[in-house]
């Protein structure tokens, strides 16, 4: 964070870290110590002066009065949401005594570290945290509730390929917007699409739900959810059969061409357009111009992994820039996460260490936290950064999990969550307004 102390009231150079592509380059108002406005800085190529209403109202979060203040110890039975205000270093000091106790009895895999990283950048989460649970022997938890589908499918096709900047965007003949949707979750490729289209580039969505106006894009298909699989198939046949693959660049970069090629015959046109209940002319037409535009690119969003065979149906639409060979041309190619556009080496950092414990998905946190099978069984959570008591699956089970009078909870959060209300310590976080950060 900078500061700028030019004019009456002192400005905070920031930049946002949520869990978002656009990474919006802010600027924070403070009046007597209060954040009095926060905006988007004019003069960031993608931030563009402007930054979603979340973000602009986030001081009403900073200042609600649900904000946790101190450390909390529960004072009453699980549930009972009786907590006893404590110090930071009582806090700490139990916490220590708690893991140290469980690590010598169970072993350190017995601590499971559960989180996400909604609204952190680097030091917030899958840092310094690692390092230390790491250091600790703990369990380690696979991320795995969002774009799991994806990153996979993605990084075993490209690797940690950066995809398409936004501002390139503005110079692609041809954008196909598949399961994504601009307009709301990543708002500034809006303008670059706006300017792509005064170009004279052809856009085209595909989504199920309707979201952009006859004046923004020039073909929406409303596929039947769960039907994105066979139409990628289908515009894959199509170009095999008439020979519109580009086979050096398949030659000389791809593999497993073949077997694609094999599943894609089984979905023509007509058939999958059948299959997604979506006009045949309609999807042929997309079909062709994609093939013939270029600069040509995808802007792949998560929805489409939401779905019976959503990774399949992934690897097929990322397929489809190289089978085209649309890659090299600036605005050509696809975009998807550009999470790995920068890499850290943590080992450069920390020094080398070594994490190799048991691995759990965090999808499973209930099964885990209730099975006898379990071994060690997870005696002690630390939880940050997310609230699983919402938002993981089989909520019975996780919720009879954490009501277990054998489980040492610790919640590090901004507000009392569901999650919280069942733990033993309850540890205030802050917001990304009220700490340094690095966000990549
Ligand atoms: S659009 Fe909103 S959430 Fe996304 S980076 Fe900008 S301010 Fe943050």
């Amino acid at each position: 964070m900078g500061h700028e102390m030019s004019s009456a009231m002192p400005k905070i150079q920031t930049t946002c870290p949520m869990d978002c592509p656009d990474t919006c380059a802010l600027e924070v108002e403070v009046r007597d110590g209060q954040i009095a406005s926060i905006r988007g800085r004019n003069d960031h190529p993608t931030t563009r002066g402007f930054i979603c209403s979340k973000v602009a109202r986030f001081s009403q979060r900073v200042y609600h009065a649900s904000r946790l203040q101190y450390p909390m110890r529960r004072s009453g039975s699980r549930g009972s949401e009786q907590f006893e205000r404590i110090s930071w270093d009582e806090a700490l000091r139990e916490i220590a005594r708690r893991f140290g106790e469980i690590r010598d009895q169970w072993g350190g895999e017995a601590i499971l570290p559960y989180h996400y990283g909604g609204s952190n950048g680097l030091l917030g989460d899958e840092f310094l945290d690692d390092y230390f649970f790491a250091r600790l022997g703990a369990s380690r938890m696979e991320k795995t509730l969002c774009a799991a589908p994806s990153t996979t499918v993605a990084v075993e096709m490209y690797g940690k390929m950066p995809g398409v900047a936004f501002e390139d965007y503005a110079h692609a003949r041809c954008i196909l917007i598949w399961g994504a949707n601009p307009k709301v979750s990543h708002i500034h490729l809006a303008p670059f699409l706006r300017q792509a289209k005064k170009r004279g580039a052809f856009i085209a969505v595909i989504d199920p739900k309707r979201n952009f106006s006859d004046n923004e894009i020039d073909l929406h298909l409303p596929v039947w959810p769960g039907s994105d699989l066979p139409v990628a198939l289908a515009m894959i046949h199509y170009w095999a059969e008439k020979d519109m693959l580009d086979e050096a660049f398949l030659a000389a970069h791809a593999v497993g061409v073949e077997p694609l090629l094999a599943a894609a015959r089984a979905w023509p046109i007509e058939k999958a357009a059948q299959e997604a209940r979506i006009s045949e002319a309609s999807l042929r037409h997309l079909t062709e111009t994609f093939a013939q535009s270029s600069p040509a690119v995808v802007r792949c969003g998560w929805g489409t992994e939401r779905n019976r065979n959503g990774g399949q149906a992934l690897a097929a639409i990322l397929a489809m820039p190289a089978l085209l060979g649309k890659f090299g041309v600036r605005g050509g190619g696809y975009t998807m996460s550009n999470s790995g556009a920068t890499h850290i080496d943590h080992h450069k950092i920390f020094g080398h260490f070594h994490w190799n414990t048991r691995a759990l998905n965090m999808s499973q946190l209930g099964r885990f936290l209730t099975s006898p099978a379990l071994d060690p069984p997870i005696k002690a959570l630390f939880i940050y950064n997310c609230n699983p008591a919402v938002t993981a699956p089989n909520q019975t089970a996780v919720l009879q999990g954490l009501m277990r009078d054998d489980l040492f909870t610790v919640v590090f959060d901004q507000v009392m969550t569901d999650t919280a209300r069942l733990a033993d310590i309850v540890l205030p976080a802050t917001t990304f307004l009220e700490q340094y950060e690095i966000k990549k």
